[in-house]
């Protein structure tokens, strides 16, 4: 199976906090408006049927259920499923959470959705390029998919590990190990070998200050990936 557990550990320890916007999730909830625009311009959302791949407590998730879409969210980790289940229901947002890896329901949904979502999920499997490969079977053909990663650069070390969890403490600790970053080319590589053409790679800058995100041209950091599957 295509999990670590370590990981997994690290974000059911942490679910109760995802919810707060000032807490340990917080760069999530900031870069969430930027994301979900990204998605939602290049596939939009409304009547889209979506499964969003380590979805976590469901900020995206949530955000494209409200946006209209029909989504399912995955899962690893129970806690989070839990939170994101219960905050569902405090929102009265309509969507399903399911406990399963990309491998999972690729074998039971085959090509089930339009469009495949999976933020910041692949810096923590085993081995990313089976995660892809499965989000590509889930996607139907002509489906939209959509990662976002961190890159593996000094800048990055300084900025998305050091900075943002050790010194803004806008994410846990210990949440990114360097060595599992993985750059634009490795990413764009991995998806092609999945079948799928990449549509754009679009640099993702946040201000840890303001907390605002923009798109740029640097992909140094933190960085999406939009894809089609042919
Ligand atoms: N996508 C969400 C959460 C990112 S945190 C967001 O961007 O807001 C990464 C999530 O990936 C965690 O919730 C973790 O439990 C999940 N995860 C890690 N490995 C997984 C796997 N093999 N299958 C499904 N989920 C996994």
């Amino acid at each position: 199976m295509n999990i670590d557990d370590a990981e997994i550990g690290k974000f059911e320890a942490l679910a109760h906090r995802w919810w707060d916007p000032n807490g340990d999730f917080r760069a999530l909830h900031d870069i969430n408006p930027l994301r979900l625009g990204y998605v939602d311009d290049r596939a939009p959302l409304k009547g889209a049927r979506v499964v969003d791949v380590g979805c976590g407590g469901g900020i995206l998730a949530e955000a494209m259920a409200m946006a209209g879409a029909e989504v399912t969210g995955i899962d690893m980790a129970g806690k989070p499923l839990a939170v994101a289940r219960l905050h569902a229901l405090e929102t009265g947002a309509e969507l399903e959470y399911l406990a399963a890896t990309p491998e999972d329901l690729a074998g039971e949904r085959p090509g089930a959705f339009e469009t495949v979502t999976c933020m910041e999920m692949l810096e923590h499997v085993p081995d990313y390029a089976s995660s892809i490969a499965a989000c590509a079977e889930l996607a139907a053909p002509g489906g939209q998919l959509f990662f976002s990663t961190i890159s593996r650069t000094p800048k990055a070390y300084l900025l998305a590990v050091l900075g943002a969890e050790y010194v803004l403490n806008i994410l846990p600790r210990g949440t990114h190990d360097y060595a599992r970053l993985i750059r634009p080319s490795e990413l764009a590589g991995a998806v092609r070998r999945a079948g799928l053409q990449v549509k754009d790679v679009s640099g993702m800058a946040y201000n840890p200050f303001s907390h605002r995100a923009r798109l740029t041209r640097d992909t140094d950091v933190n960085y999406l990936l939009h894809a089609v599957r042919p």
